[in-house]
C-alpha cells in the first residue's frame, strides 16, 4: 500500500501525491505556476466562500493574483493579513483570525486558505480546526520548509510564552498546493533552512535520495525549478509515508526529529530567532552524525558526507559554545520522551534511523568535537 504518485494529465506538469489517511486522506500537488492554474484551484478549493490567511510579506507578492483566480472561478474571496514573523504565531493573532471570521459572519462551510510559510500554515490550520469546531482548510505553502515539512502531516498550532508549538491540534487539510514558483522570491537563507529538512528526509529514510541531494545541491541552491520540484515531491512522499504509519506521533514519527534534539538546544540556547530553525537542524544533524559515528553506527566516510552536504546547503556545521553545563541542561529540556533519559535519533546506517539512549561520555565527546 505504497503512497502513490499520480501524473495528472489535465494539470500541466504538476504532480499529485495522495496522503493515505483513510477518511482524512488528501492530495498534495507540486509544480510550477500552480497559483495561476485555474483547473487545479477549481478542483482543490471546493467551497464557494474562501478566506485567505496570509501575512504582510507574502500578501504583496501573491495575494492579488490568487484572489483574482478564485474570483474568476466564481468564489467569494476575502483576506486576513497578519503581521509577519514567528513572534506573531500566538494567541493574539489567532484571535485576530477568529474576530475577522465572526465579523464577516463566516459559516461552517467557509474554507480557510493558508497562503504563506510554516507560521501562517500552522496558525491557519489551528484556526480552521477550532472555528465552529472545524471548517475546511487548504494549504498553499510558499517557503521550502513549509512545502517539504510543515504543510504535511496535520500538526497545527501556536506558541505559548512558556513553550514553542505548545497549543495546537492535529488537523488535516483538504488539499495542499505547493507552487514551486513561489520559491523564486524566497530569501536564500530561508531556502537553505528548508534544505535542512530535505537532507533530513534522505538521511533517515532514503540513502538514494541523500545521494541525489549531494549531486544536485548547487542546482537546488540556484533555484533550478526541476530540482526543487523533485526535492519537494520526494520529501513529501517520505514524510507522508511516516505520518501514514503514525499520524499522532506514538512512535515512528519521532524519527522526523533527527537533528532536532541538538537543534532545539541550539535554538533555545542562543535565543529563538538568532539561528533559523533549519540552521539549527543542519548543525544538529552534523552532531547526530558525529554521535552515530562514535557509536559505530556509520563509518567515517558517511559522517563526512553529512558534514559536507550540510555545509554545501549553506548551513552551519559547528555548534555554538553554550558551555557544557548549559548544553546538557538544554538537552534535558527536550525530553519528548518518557522515563527521564534523552532519546536520540541516530543513523544506523545512512538511510535508516534508530531511536536510542546514549552513554553520557559519548554525548560529551560529541559536544566537545562539534563546538567551535
Ligand atoms: P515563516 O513562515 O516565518 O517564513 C519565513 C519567512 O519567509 C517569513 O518572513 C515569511 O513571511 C517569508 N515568506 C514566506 N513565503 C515567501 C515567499 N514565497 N517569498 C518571500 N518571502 C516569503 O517560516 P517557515 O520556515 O516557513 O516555517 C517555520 C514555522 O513552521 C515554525 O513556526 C515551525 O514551528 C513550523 N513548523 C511546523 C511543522 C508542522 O509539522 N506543522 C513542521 C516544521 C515547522
Ligand atoms: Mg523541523
Amino acid at each position: 500500500n505504497q503512497t502513490k504518485v499520480i501524473m495528472e494529465q489535465e494539470i500541466h506538469q504538476a504532480r499529485t501525491l495522495q496522503v493515505d489517511l483513510g477518511e482524512r486522506a488528501y492530495p498534495i500537488t507540486i509544480g510550477e505556476g500552480l497559483l495561476s492554474n485555474s483547473t487545479l484551484l477549481q478542483s482543490r478549493v471546493k467551497g464557494q466562500r474562501v478566506v485567505i490567511v496570509t501575512n504582510t510579506v507574502v500578501a504583496p507578492l501573491y495575494l492579488e493574483s490568487l484572489t483574482q483566480q478564485l474570483l474568476q472561478l466564481g468564489k467569494q474571496v476575502e483576506a486576513i493579513v497578519l503581521p509577519d514573523g514567528e513572534e506573531y504565531k500566538n494567541w493574539e493573532s489567532l484571535m485576530q483570525v477568529f474576530d475577522a471570521l465572526l465579523a464577516k459572519k463566516c459559516d461552517r462551510k467557509t474554507t480557510l486558505l493558508a497562503l504563506g510559510g510554516g507560521v501562517i500554515g500552522d496558525m491557519t490550520g489551528f484556526a480552521a480546526s477550532a472555528y465552529m469546531r472545524g471548517i475546511p482548510f487548504v494549504q498553499i505553502p510558499t517557503t521550502l520548509l513549509a512545502q517539504v515539512d510543515s504543510s504535511v502531516g496535520g500538526k497545527t498550532g501556536i506558541n505559548h510564552p512558556l513553550g514553542k508549538n505548545m497549543i495546537g491540534a492535529f488537523y488535516q487539510p483538504q488539499a495542499v498546493i505547493a507552487d514551486i514558483s513561489t520559491l523564486n522570491t524566497l530569501p536564500d537563507r530561508e531556502l537553505s533552512a528548508g534544505l535542512a529538512e530535505v537532507i533530513k528526509h534522505g538521511a533517515i529514510i532514503d540513502s538514494g535520495f541523500f545521494t541525489w541531494i549531494e549531486n544536485n545541491i548547487e542546482k537546488l541552491r540556484a533555484k533550478d525549478m526541476d530540482a526543487l520540484s523533485y526535492a519537494v515531491l520526494r520529501s513529501c512522499e517520505i514524510k507522508a509515508n511516516v505520518v501514514k504509519q503514525d499520524e499522532r506521533e506514538g512512535g515512528l514519527r519521532a524519527i522526523l526529529n533527527f537533528g532536532h534534539t541538538f537543534g532545539h538546544a541550539i535554538e533555545s540556547g542562543l535565543g529563538y530567532g538568532n539561528w533559523l530553525h533549519g540552521e539549527a537542524v543542519g548543525c544538529g544533524m552534523v552532531m547526530a552524525a558525529d554521535l552515530s559515528y562514535r557509536l559505530g553506527y556509520i563509518d567515517f566516510v558517511t559522517k563526512t558526507r553529512i558534514v559536507q552536504l550540510v555545509e554545501a546547503a549553506g548551513l552551519p556545521t559547528t555548534a555554538p559554545d553554550l558551555g557544557e553545563q548549559t548544553w546538557s541542561e538544554l538537552m534535558e529540556v527536550d525530553k519528548k520522551n518518557e522515563g527521564g533519559q534523552i532519546k536520540f535519533i541516530l543513523l544506523k546506517p545512512l538511510g535508516t534511523s534508530v531511536i536510542t539512549e546514549v552513554p553520557k561520555d559519548m554525548l560529551l565527546a560529541t559536544l566537545r568535537a562539534c563546538i567551535q
